[in-house]
């Protein structure tokens, strides 16, 4: 089979669905082998998916981070999320569990590179209250670092 245009466009469109109960025991399997250390990789697969989204919203006409969060709500990782300066909240995320620590380690990264792309700057990414540990939603705090490396 040849690997053309056509296969790319069909295989880049495929999906998975996974449900809580898998994700919530893959994060326990990974925590298991990597310990904390995993929850860096997360985000880094987080950012991965967030440069992803960021080049999707790139190609729409609306506000661009309002684009993002629909994505990012179409993807399943949260259920709401509002944007306020660069306070981000949301709920409902896939990453939360019942632990009593922040958990929305991928949301966090996603966050990070769309923040990266919409303002051509540098930023770290705070999750400062989380719906694991009892808040009433997961509140990050995006803070723009001195230079873009
Ligand atoms: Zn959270």
């Amino acid at each position: 089979m040849e690997l053309g245009a056509p296969f790319m466009a069909r295989s880049t469109m495929k999906f998975v669905r996974i449900s809580k109960m898998e994700f919530d025991q893959i994060r326990g399997l990974y925590e298991s082998v990597m310990s904390q250390a995993c929850h860096g990789l997360f985000f880094r697969e987080g950012h991965a998916f967030g440069e992803i989204i960021a080049q999707i919203a790139r190609t729409d006409d609306g506000d661009f981070l309002t684009t993002c969060g629909r994505l990012i709500k179409g993807r399943g990782w949260i259920d709401t999320i509002e944007f306020e300066g660069n306070v981000v909240t949301t709920t409902g995320s896939m990453e939360v569990s019942d632990c009593q620590e922040v958990t929305c380690h991928r949301v966090r990264g996603m966050l990070k590179a769309i923040y990266e792309m919409n303002y051509d700057k540098k930023f770290a990414c705070f999750e400062d209250e989380c719906e694991s540990q009892g808040a009433g939603r997961c509140r990050f705090r995006l803070v723009e670092m001195a230079s873009k490396e």
